[in-house]
C-alpha cells in the first residue's frame, strides 16, 4: 500500500477496498492506494490546519531558507524521482527528467519569497495618515492532480503554497502516487513542520472530502476538463477560492513559408512526446495553403523512425500508456476516425513495440484529411495520435482554433513576424508559442489556459500563484496629536 503522509510521518491504511497501482511498461501491479481515502483526508486537513496556526508566523528567513533546503534534496534525489516516473507513468527517462527540472524551477521561484511578498507602502494619503498593502496566507491550501505530470504538478502548488505561509494537502493521481509522497518525505526532511504538507492517497472520493471540507480554504487542481468543472462549482459552493485547469486540444497552424524539417521535427516532438499525455502536446496540426501535402509524408517518415520502448531503455523516444484501458479508450480513436472518413497515413496499431507483452502499447498514428464534426478532433485523446486539419487561408486557421472549446496551448509555425504577430495578438489562448511548439512558461511567469482549460481567474505558478495563495490587506494608519480632537461626521476623504 503507498501510505498517506499525514503531520509528518506515513499512514498506512489498511483499506479493504484498494486500486493498483501498475508499471506501465509490463502492466505489473506495483503499489495500491485506497479506493476511496476521505477519512485519511479529514485527517490530513486537521493536522494541515494545526501546523498552520505556527508556521503563518514563521519568518520570511526561515520560509526562504527551508525552500533552499527543499530544493538542494530535490536536487540531490533527481534519479530517484526520475526512477518513479519511469515505472509508474511510463515516460522515457529523458522526459522524466524533464519534468523534474521544471517542478525543481517552482521551488527555486519559491526561494525568493521574501521579494515576492513584498507589499507597497504610500505615505500621507491623507495629512500624517499612511497606508501599506501586505499579503498574508490563506490558510489550508489543497491540490488534487493529474496522472501526467506526477512530480511537476504537485510543485506548481506545493512550494508556493508554502512559501506563503499557508499548509498544503495534496491528493495525487492513484494512478501514480508514489512520487508525491517522496516530495513530502523531502519536504519534511528540508525543514517543513509536521502538518504544514500533507498527502492523501485514493480516488475522486478523498478529492471530493477536500473540495467540500469546512477547514480548507483555496483549491488548485489540474486535471480533466469535467472534472475540473465539478472541482469548481464544489469549491465555490463550498466557500472556497479555486483555479481549476482542465483539458485540452492544443493546435499547430503551419504556415507555408514555415521551415518543413524543423516543423516537422518539432511536431513530432510535441504530439508524441510522453506519448501524447501532455496537456500542452500538440494534438492538432493546421497546414495553411497546402503545406499539408508536404507535411503529411514528413511526418509519417519520423514516426517510422520512432522506438517505442520502455523508459529504461536509453534509445526509447516513446514509452506505454498509463493504463490498459486508457490505451484502449485511444486505440477506439484510430477505428472511430477511419469510420467518420478521416485518413489514416499511419497506424500505431502496427507500429513495432520493443517491449513486455503486458505493457500498455501503442504506436504513434497520424491522421489526414480530418473536419472539424470529427471526434478525433472534437474529443481531448490523450495519446499519441496527431490530426492533421487543412486551412486555404490564415485566417480560417486562427478562426479554427478560436472557435475550439479548449484554449490552453497553441503555436505558429512560420517566418513571417507580421504573420507570428497578427497571431499571438488575435488568438483566443492562453499560452502561444511561436515556432516553440510546447510554450509552457518558466516557473517565473504563470501557467493557464483560456475557455474550457481553466475554470477560476488566476493561473498557477508564478505571480498569479503567489496572488492566489494570498490574501491581500490594506492598512491605514494614524497616530493622532492629541491636539488634533474632534468628530467627524463625514465619509473618510483625503485632507
Ligand atoms: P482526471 O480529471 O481524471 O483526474 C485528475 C485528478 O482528479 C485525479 O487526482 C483524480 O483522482 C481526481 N478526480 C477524479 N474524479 C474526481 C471527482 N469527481 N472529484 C474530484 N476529483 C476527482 O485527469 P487525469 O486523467 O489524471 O489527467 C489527464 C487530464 O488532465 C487531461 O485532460 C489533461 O489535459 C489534463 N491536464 C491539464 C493540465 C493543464 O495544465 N491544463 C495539466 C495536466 C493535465
Amino acid at each position: 500500500m503507498v501510505p498517506h503522509w499525514i503531520a509528518g510521518e506515513r499512514v498506512e491504511e489498511a483499506a479493504a477496498e484498494t486500486v493498483g497501482v501498475t508499471e506501465s511498461a509490463t502492466g505489473r501491479v506495483v503499489g495500491r492506494v485506497p479506493a476511496g481515502g476521505g477519512e485519511a483526508a479529514d485527517r490530513a486537513v486537521r493536522a494541515a490546519r494545526a501546523a498552520f496556526g505556527e508556521w503563518r508566523h514563521a519568518s520570511l528567513g526561515r520560509r526562504k531558507t527551508t525552500m533552499f533546503a527543499y530544493r538542494e534534496l530535490l536536487n540531490a534525489r533527481r534519479d530517484e524521482l526520475v526512477d518513479l516516473l519511469v515505472t509508474e507513468h511510463g515516460k522515457v527517462a529523458d522526459d522524466a527528467a524533464g519534468e523534474v527540472q521544471r517542478g525543481l524551477e517552482v521551488v527555486e521561484y519559491a526561494c525568493g519569497i521574501p521579494d515576492l511578498l513584498k507589499g507597497e507602502h504610500t505615505e500621507n494619503v491623507s495629512t500624517n495618515v499612511d497606508s501599506w498593502s501586505v499579503r498574508q496566507p490563506v490558510g489550508v491550501m489543497a491540490g488534487i492532480t493529474p496522472f501526467n505530470f506526477p512530480v511537476m504538478v504537485p510543485l506548481w502548488m506545493l512550494p508556493i503554497a508554502i512559501a506563503c505561509g499557508n499548509a498544503f494537502v495534496l491528493k495525487p493521481s492513484e494512478k501514480d502516487p508514489s512520487a508525491s509522497l517522496r516530495l513530502a518525505e523531502l519536504a519534511h526532511e528540508a525543514g517543513v513542520p509536521p502538518g504544514v504538507v500533507g498527502v492523501v492517497q485514493g480516488t475522486g472520493e478523498a478529492a471530493q472530502t477536500l473540495l467540500t471540507h469546512p477547514e480548507v480554504d483555496g483549491v488548485s487542481f489540474v486535471g480533466s476538463t469535467p472534472v475540473a468543472r465539478h472541482v469548481q462549482r464544489t469549491a465555490v459552493e463550498h466557500g472556497k477560492r479555486v483555479q481549476a485547469l482542465g483539458g485540452a486540444k492544443n493546435h499547430a497552424v503551419v504556415l507555408p513559408d514555415a521551415d518543413l524539417d524543423v516543423t516537422a521535427d518539432a511536431l513530432v516532438g510535441a504530439a508524441y512526446g510522453s506519448a501524447g499525455e501532455r496537456c500542452m502536446a500538440i494534438s492538432a496540426a493546421v497546414a495553411v495553403g497546402g503545406v499539408g501535402d508536404a507535411l503529411a509524408p514528413a511526418i509519417t517518415e519520423r514516426l517510422k523512425g520512432l522506438e517505442v520502448a520502455a523508459g529504461t531503455n536509453p534509445d526509447a523516444h516513446m514509452g506505454p500508456l498509463i493504463t490498459a484501458e486508457h490505451r484502449d479508450r485511444v486505440a477506439g480513436y484510430l477505428a472511430a476516425g477511419v469510420a467518420e472518413g478521416a485518413t489514416l497515413a499511419y497506424d500505431g496499431r502496427d507500429h513495432p513495440i520493443d517491449g513486455d507483452d503486458g505493457g500498455h502499447w501503442l504506436g504513434p498514428s497520424l491522421f489526414d484529411h480530418v473536419t472539424p464534426g470529427m471526434t478525433v478532433y472534437t474529443d481531448e485523446i490523450f495519446g499519441p495520435v496527431l490530426v492533421l486539419l487543412r486551412a486555404d487561408s490564415f485566417e480560417e486557421a486562427i478562426d479554427l482554433v478560436n472557435r475550439n472549446r479548449w484554449g490552453n496551448g497553441t503555436a505558429i509555425f512560420t517566418n513571417d513576424g507580421g504573420a507570428a504577430r497578427r497571431f499571438h495578438h488575435e488568438v483566443e489562448v492562453g499560452m502561444v508559442g511561436v515556432n516553440v511548439p510546447i510554450p509552457v512558461p518558466m516557473a517565473y511567469h504563470s501557467f493557464g489556459g483560456w475557455k474550457e482549460s481553466l475554470f477560476g481567474d488566476l493561473h498557477i505558478h508564478g505571480p498569479e500563484g503567489v496572488q492566489f495563495n494570498t490574501r491581500g490587506k490594506v492598512v491605514t494608519s494614524r497616530w493622532p496629536d492629541p491636539t488634533e480632537r474632534g468628530i467627524d461626521r463625514g465619509f473618510p476623504t483625503a485632507r
